[in-house]
């Protein structure tokens, strides 16, 4: 490995490790900063970010969701009856019901030994699945934002290297979590969100919805978020994500967020998690069609305040209790999004970039990278962990080696200079 030509001061200092969440600083500075291009870029993204909200809601008001049940719901009707006043397959109320996913369709429910508080919870949760196309609006606009930040605005044109911790102010990634949170989250509630584009796509395909098409365009959609750039949709508008990253940028317990876990673990129990969930869903195992695995560890379940069960309510205390110290769990160990969006994402136009002949393999944005994906992108990896678009890296190169963009002649080919070093862990 060849030296590096910078001397151990001008290397960056500890505050670059991610295990020290940086304060929200410097918004009005660097807007200030930004060049008059770079302040159309930012008012015209904005712009379009709100007309994309805007219509969302125009289309929601044409297409009302359905928030209330229909009226006259008992179980003196049959499953067939319901489940089309429900707008679900059969299947669908079945499974809701705890009955066979075969039970007949044309017997009253009572008749099936359903009561009718069974049935009225049932309803409820079916209805809190349905909701309004307004958010797959806002997951545009916030992707949108992310991007045009990431790409464009984050480094004001003409700034030099010295000047980078003024860079990708932290600040405006917090507010487009906190929008994502409590507009996203806990306003429009959990339904859609992408962990459930995927799993609704299978639950489709054994029946539990009558339409696997649509299902399949709203996987498509958040597939679609992930490849424009790295994880975008998870980094920048997931509103789960958006909780954990919020509580790991806290500024407690530092000493205690340094610990990485090796992508091939944490990657490693994500998918056979979704192996598992495909074998159970089609019934390979267990022999009954429909077990849905993610059902007990659903965590956007918060954004509707509704639990069906204790361990529900527990997993998702044990998560947010984790993402004090471990950046993301859910989406490291379990989302199986975060699987299906890693294998895409390693085709995104847009990601991080380094340029090899720049780089002196200092370590400073493997220090700073909250996962394994900077290391690997100074290892020149075919294959990269998870990136999440935090920016975190893009203000530490001494050398300006690093830029989030589409590739270029040089850039995104592996560093040549030797090894990278290991991430260590917050040191
Ligand atoms: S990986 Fe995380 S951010 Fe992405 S969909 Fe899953 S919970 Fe949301
Ligand atoms: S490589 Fe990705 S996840 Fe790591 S610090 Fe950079 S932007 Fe964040």
């Amino acid at each position: 490995m060849r030296e590096s030509p910078l001397s151990p001061d001008r290397i960056p200092p500890a505050e670059t490790t991610f295990a020290e969440a940086r304060i929200p600083s410097g918004l009005a500075g660097w807007f200030a900063s930004l060049s008059a291009g770079q302040r159309r870029w930012a008012i015209g993204s904005l712009a379009v970010a709100v007309l994309l909200a805007g219509a969302g809601l125009i289309v929601d008001a044409w297409l009302p969701a359905r928030t209330q049940a229909p009226i006259g719901l008992t179980v003196a009707l049959t499953v067939g009856q319901v489940a089309s006043a429900l707008e679900i397959t059969g299947k669908g109320l079945a499974r809701e019901l705890e009955l066979p996913l075969d039970a007949p369709k044309n017997k009253p429910l009572q008749e099936l030994g359903v009561p009718q508080e069974s049935l009225d919870h049932a309803v409820e949760h079916i209805l809190s699945h349905t909701s309004g196309l307004v958010k797959y609006f806002l997951f545009a606009a916030l992707v949108l934002v992310g991007l045009v930040f990431t790409v464009r605005l984050g480094r004001p044109d003409g700034s030099p290297a010295t000047d980078r911790r003024t860079w990708y102010p932290r600040s405006f990634f917090i507010g487009a979590l906190v929008v994502s949170v409590v507009v996203c989250g806990f306003l429009l509630g959990k339904s859609p969100n992408p962990m459930e584009g995927v799993v609704k796509v299978f639950k489709a395909l054994v029946g539990l919805y009558p339409d696997p098409l649509v299902k399949a365009l709203a996987f498509a959609f958040f597939l679609g978020l992930a490849a424009v750039g790295n994880k975008l949709i998870c980094g920048w508008a997931c509103p789960f994500g958006a909780l954990q990253e919020l509580i790991f940028t806290l500024p407690v317990l530092r000493a205690r967020k340094g610990k990485r876990v090796p992508f091939l673990i944490s990657n490693g129990l994500r998918g056979l998690l979704f192996v598992l969930s495909l074998v159970l869903m089609f019934g390979v195992v267990g022999g009954q069609k429909g077990f849905v695995l993610y059902h007990g560890l659903n965590p956007f379940n918060l954004f509707d305040r509704v639990f069906e069960t204790a361990f529900m309510l527990g997993a998702l205390i044990v998560t947010l209790l984790l993402s004090f110290v471990l950046y993301r769990p859910f989406c490291q160990f379990v989302c199986p999004f975060g699987f299906a969006s890693w294998l895409v994402e390693q085709f995104s136009w847009f990601r991080v970039r380094i340029d090899p002949a720049a780089c002196t393999n200092c370590g400073a944005c493997t220090r700073a990278c909250p996962t394994q994906a900077a290391a690997d992108t100074l290892a020149g990896e075919g294959w990269r962990a998870d990136c999440f678009s935090c920016t975190r890296c893009l203000n530490v190169c001494p050398v300006d080696a690093l830029r989030y963009g589409l590739a270029g002649p040089t850039a995104g080919e592996p560093a040549t200079r030797g090894a990278p070093p290991q991430p260590q862990d917050g040191s």
